[in-house]
């Protein structure tokens, strides 16, 4: 725990939240590991402490996209699994090896980089078959699985690789009913199947990320990858508010008001004017804007929680900075804004925040700036 900084700007991230997310996770796919998605700097939250945090709490796998970022977190002290899915040409194969990582493939180019790679380390690669089962995006298609599967196989048959995992990843998981989920559900049963048949044997098969974590339990397998439920942050609204889903939000993004001041009737308020006031009143300047990953979109609605009493952002938001109204309230400088947070002091959450900014609540948490300073709870 460190000593919170003046407030200014700051992102307070609630590791206790977060570890009683997991164990929450945990509980709902019993059966299941549960493996931390920690890409994109954890969401925003900090991609070291909260893989720590969530290893505390038993996760037992740690996910990212990039090898960059699994070499990282190995880089800093991570042991045990860790798994990373999003490779290009080039990448760094060999240190991959040499560190352990469970390497996904979802295609020969990469099978013969990782080989290559297994080879020149002396070593064994740890690779995860990947399926394409609908997604439409990483993975391999059905029709080239046989290929992939039997190159794995000789591969593994001379000692370069072991296949530790098949996997795939949901495309509408969010959205309860969809019939792509049975469609991807009998794909990636059909082809761990064959790839079992032909010889594969794999330590765990998976497909669940939060969403199906939440409410597909025929989806859990022997693994969840979960990212943002483990934050506290709900898919999507049609799976409930986090609060609905029982989940406690782990950051809260505070401000400071910089400047009060007053205003007279018909003042225009920030760029383009798209703000005028009415009467004369009071603005409220928050030091926080686009530059910090707040939503400009969100200009006119972003909610903010100051003096207790929530308001919208008044007129476009900058990069730096924008203003709310306070009518008649009457704070000072330095008193605190609440942008988001558990909503537990009446603060809005950062999926009011998308809903503002016509956007998912990962992508309002995600894009919260380097400019702003994390503090862990
Ligand atoms: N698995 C993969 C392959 C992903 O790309 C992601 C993130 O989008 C996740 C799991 C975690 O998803 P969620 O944040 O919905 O749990």
């Amino acid at each position: 725990t460190q000593t919170p900084p003046p407030i200014r700007v700051r992102a307070e991230i609630d590791l206790a939240a977060l570890r009683a997310n997991v164990r929450s996770l945990r509980a709902r796919a019993p059966r299941a590991a549960l493996m931390a998605v920690v890409k994109s700097d954890g969401y925003g939250h900090g991609a070291l402490p909260c893989a720590r945090a969530a290893l505390e709490a038993g996760a037992t796998w740690i996910g990212t996209a990039t090898p960059q970022e699994a070499l990282a977190l190995r880089a800093a002290g991570i042991q045990g699994r860790i798994m990373c899915w999003l490779w290009t040409p080039g990448d760094p194969w060999r240190e991959g090896v040499e560190a352990d990582l469970d390497m996904s493939v979802s295609a020969l180019w990469a099978l013969t980089e990782v080989t290559a790679a297994a080879r020149a380390a002396g070593r064994p690669a740890r690779i995860q078959l990947k399926a394409d089962t609908g997604l439409g995006r990483n993975g391999c298609q059905p029709a080239d699985w046989p290929e992939l599967v039997a190159a794995a196989l000789a591969a593994e048959a001379e000692g370069v690789v072991k296949v530790t995992g098949l996997w795939s990843h949901f495309a509408c998981a969010d959205e309860p009913g969809h019939p792509s989920i049975a469609h991807q559900l009998t794909a990636f049963r059909e082809m761990v199947a064959y790839a079992e048949k032909e010889g594969v044997d794999p330590e765990v098969r998976h497909l669940a990320n939060s969403p199906a974590a939440l409410t597909l339990p025929e989806a859990h397998f022997d693994l969840v990858r979960t990212g943002v439920a483990m934050y506290g942050v709900s898919p999507s609204p049609e799976l409930g508010t986090s609060e609905e889903l029982g989940l406690r939000p782990v950051m809260t993004l505070a401000a400071s008001v910089a400047l009060v001041k007053r205003v007279p009737a018909g003042h225009g308020v920030s760029y383009g004017h798209h703000y005028i006031t009415e009467d004369e009143t009071t603005l409220a300047l928050i030091p926080v804007g686009y530059g910090d990953g707040i939503p400009r979109h969100a200009s006119g609605r972003g909610p903010v929680l100051v003096g207790g009493r929530r308001y919208s952002a008044a007129g476009r938001i900058a990069m730096d900075q924008f203003i709310v109204d306070l009518g008649g309230q009457k704070i000072d400088e330095g008193a605190e804004a609440l942008l988001f947070g558990p909503g537990t002091r009446g603060e809005p959450t950062a999926e009011d925040w998308a809903q503002a900014a016509d956007t998912i609540a990962y992508e309002i948490v995600t894009r919260i700036g380097k400019r702003v300073p994390r503090v862990y709870l």
